[in-house]
């Protein structure tokens, strides 16, 4: 338990939002508990305790199948876009990550998600080093923008992971486990999780991902997790090359949440408040992008679900490259990314919530409209 606290790092500690639904101390029809809760929601988003992970209801005969999945994706790396084509036994891509590890930065209980996600407990979050985005405002660019000559953190086989996940499970008492940046390192999580399940997991799975990720990955995904945790960055391709360095990303953000969704649906908690299953989608407003984020949430109130579950997020600042003093010979005092070298007004974000609700969406992850705790 010290290593998991001693693990946190502060700086990690700031992705979230206020509230995910509003609760009170009556109960609803369906619980005649105390301590049960209302919620305030329609039938079709509540489940009935317990909830079963999806990788406890897995068949033992599909294990041999995604094993040997995981296996073949390393040694020609499709995971993601960018398709690097390499044996990652033998060498690494873009992501920097070979085959059989994962570079680990952070292992702990985390009180900085959605409260749904959190709980009272924290989110068993297994933060990620490495990363096949390349976002120039990373909040995280220490961890995730890696140089071949240092170490961003600590490595841990597939079962090793595991090992961890129960140990979240058993003496964090968390209410997931939350896998975070983990695009590039699907099939060592993806094993990790088989053989989690063996040793006692029996807590939901998130995928807490930026959204660029191949469907040969989310395939192989599939039945192991519980809530895809999904940004949607930005709407233009111009935009994703220039911030994201990602030309591709929208139309591949598009193609994966849709997926993501036909897998798990939308957003579905227990009683006590505690997402278990389903999307729920970030949005991070940028400045001066607000139209970007209307067009969004119209694709997902379109094409994807009008009971998305949104969190509209409003915590942009400048970090990593913007703001930095322009490269060129006569630069003359220039900043990097100049345009989005501020933090986001308030006039933005309402206008994304606003384009929101007019497509018709309405699950948002707001605060809440009394000063209670908010679950
Ligand atoms: S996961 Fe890494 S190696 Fe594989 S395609 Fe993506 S960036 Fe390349």
């Amino acid at each position: 338990m010290s290593h998991i606290a001693t693990l946190i790092r502060p700086s990690l500690l700031k992705r979230g939002c206020s509230l995910a639904f509003s609760s009170s101390s009556s109960s609803s029809s369906s619980s005649s508990s105390s301590s049960s809760r209302s919620l305030h929601l329609a039938p079709p988003f509540l489940i009935d305790p317990p909830y079963l992970p999806a990788y406890l209801t897995l068949p033992q005969s599909s294990t041999p199948l995604k094993r040997a999945s995981a296996n073949s994706h390393l040694s020609n790396c499709n995971l993601c876009p960018r398709l690097c084509g390499v044996n990652r036994y033998q060498t690494v891509g873009l992501c920097l990550t070979g085959a059989t590890h994962v570079t680990v930065n952070t292992i702990a209980p985390h009180f900085g998600e959605e409260p749904c996600i959190q709980g009272h407990n924290g989110s068993g979050a297994v933060f990620f080093s490495n990363c096949n985005l390349r976002c120039v405002f990373c909040q995280n660019h220490d961890i995730s923008h890696p140089h071949h000559s240092k170490k961003t953190g600590f490595e841990l086989t597939p079962a090793e992971l595991a090992s961890w996940m129960v140990k979240l499970q058993e003496v964090g008492k968390v209410h997931n486990i939350n896998l975070v940046t983990p695009e590039h390192v699907v099939p060592q999580v993806a094993l990790a999780i088989l053989e989690a399940r063996e040793i006692g997991l029996k807590v939901p799975i998130v995928y807490n991902t930026s959204s660029y990720d191949s469907l040969e990955s989310l395939r192989l995904l599939d039945g192991l997790v519980d809530i895809y945790l999904a940004d949607f960055k930005v709407w233009k391709p111009e935009t994703a090359k220039r911030l994201l360095k990602a030309e591709d990303y929208p139309q591949t953000a598009r193609e994966s949440i849709k997926k993501m969704w036909e897998q798990v649906g939308d957003l579905k908690f227990t009683p006590d408040g505690i997402a278990q299953r389903g999307l729920l989608i970030r949005h991070l407003v940028m400045p001066g992008l607000e139209g970007e984020g209307g067009e969004i949430m119209r694709y997902l109130a379109g094409e994807v679900s009008r009971d998305c579950f949104v969190n509209v997020m409003e915590q942009y600042r400048p970090d990593a490259h913007v703001g930095k003093p322009s490269k060129k010979k006569d630069g003359g005092g220039e900043k990097r990314y100049a345009e989005i070298n501020r933090p986001v007004e308030k006039e933005e974000v309402l206008s994304v919530r606003r384009a929101a609700e007019e497509a018709g969406l309405w699950r948002f992850c707001d605060s809440p409209r009394h000063d209670g705790f908010n679950i």
